[in-house]
């Protein structure tokens, strides 16, 4: 069976709920990249968003930056309405000349947004990251009580792991 290359290249940005208040709910949505990558780029959007077509819609047009690339998805920072709609005509010539085009238009505005961006951090050693998901009865059982409503970073779970583990043999 044949992989799909495009199907390969799709990347998950994020975005606020309510572009007018910074504070609210992060939605995430498929992309796919043309120009640039997950981390700074200008691509096609691929579903409509969860709190409605308003927002986007499949075949948009959306640019996006990370605040730390290493650690965190980039956040769409511009979007354009455009009449395509189906998945045929997302590599057509004219869609990746748009693509281009809005890129670069946008450039400045990434840059500006992207210095407001929060880069998350770890709330116990202060490093930027959010360490991977464990269901609720690890967490409880190898986090120290105290730090079970923070987030951390994936270094710190590891480490608490560790201690976990080593605990459990002495004792
Ligand atoms: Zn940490």
């Amino acid at each position: 069976m044949h992989e799909d290359p495009l199907r390969q290249r799709l990347v998950k940005v994020l975005y606020p709920a309510d572009p007018d208040e910074a504070e609210t709910r992060t939605e995430a949505i498929w992309v796919l990249p043309i120009v640039g990558d997950e981390n700074e780029g200008t691509g096609i959007i691929l579903n409509d968003s969860v709190s409605g077509k308003a927002r986007f819609q499949v075949g948009d047009i959306a640019t996006w930056i990370s605040a730390s690339p290493a650690t965190q998805k980039a956040e769409i920072v511009a979007s354009r309405r455009t009449p395509f709609r189906t998945d045929g005509e997302f590599l057509s010539r004219e869609r990746t000349q748009l693509a281009q085009g809005f890129h670069a238009e946008n450039e400045a505005l990434r840059m500006r947004r992207v210095k407001t961006m929060a880069v998350l951090c770890c709330e116990v050693c202060g490093n930027p990251g959010v360490g991977r998901l464990l269901p609720d009865e690890v967490w409880r059982a190898i986090i120290p009580a105290e730090h079970q409503s923070k987030v951390l970073c994936d270094s710190c779970i590891d480490r608490f792991e560790k201690a976990a583990r080593e605990g459990a043999r002495a004792a």
